[in-house]
């Protein structure tokens, strides 16, 4: 059907865009950061879920994508984005694509061309390679491989950060940060915390603890 304006009203994707519109509503009082919540408004989260999940790609939870993975809840997602306090045309890292939602939010920040990101389960890395090229993300740079050796060709970053909970900061990664930049990760197994650490000039980690966080542990 068409509404006077010549609408198609059985658009599903305006029900997706209405949805997505009401998420970020939701999670908005989060965070300070207008970009953050612009980026999460601007990426179609319901295109990087399994079609099954679709109908709940809205929901500010956590989705499963497979191979035992799952999506972060969109506020957490955001959460780091403004932590992080991305500006475009910062060179960043992610360890762990997944699906590569928060991937495609960070590339809207800073422009897909500054983002490098590495996932461990290469089913995971090409269809998150295909995802965001089709959705107009293909200069996003997707590695198969160990997140914790980070990515040396492309550093230093102006920030890192983790999508999966490491037991500690992988020296690599700490490496490739630049002075000053800054580097966000769940820490912790069971109980894992957010750690937000700043490169200081002699290289050490000045960190900060923000709050008890869950995510899906770093594998191999
Ligand atoms: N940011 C993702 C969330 C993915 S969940 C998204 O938006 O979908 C965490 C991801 O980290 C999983 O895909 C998992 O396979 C990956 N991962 C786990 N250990 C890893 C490692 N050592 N190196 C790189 N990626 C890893």
């Amino acid at each position: 059907m068409f509404d006077r304006f010549g609408h198609d009203t059985d658009d599903p994707d305006d029900d997706f865009t209405a949805a997505r519109e009401r998420m970020v509503q939701t999670v908005s009082h989060r965070v300070a950061d207008e970009r953050a919540l612009d980026a999460l408004e601007s990426v179609p989260r319901h295109e990087f879920v399994p079609i099954g999940r679709r109908g709940n790609a809205y929901a500010d939870r956590p989705l499963p994508i497979g191979d035992g993975q799952t999506i972060s809840a969109p506020h957490m997602v955001v959460i780091m984005a403004d932590r992080l306090a991305l500006e475009p045309g910062d060179e960043v890292l992610e360890i762990g694509t997944g699906c590569g939602y928060h991937a495609a939010v960070t590339a809207e920040i800073v422009g897909p061309e500054h983002v490098y990101t590495v996932e461990y389960s290469p089913a995971l890395a090409e269809s998150a390679r295909e995802t965001l090229a089709a959705l107009g993300y293909g200069e996003v740079a997707v590695r198969t491989g160990d997140g914790r050796d980070g990515w040396a060709e492309h550093a230093p970053y102006d920030a890192a950060y983790f999508t999966c909970a490491t037991p500690s900061i992988p020296e690599p990664v700490r490496e490739q940060l630049r002075v000053g930049g800054t580097l966000l990760a769940p820490v912790g197994t069971s109980h894992q915390t957010l750690v937000e650490a700043t490169k200081r000039a002699d290289g050490s980690l000045a960190r900060s603890e923000h709050g008890g966080v869950r995510f899906v542990q770093l594998r191999g």
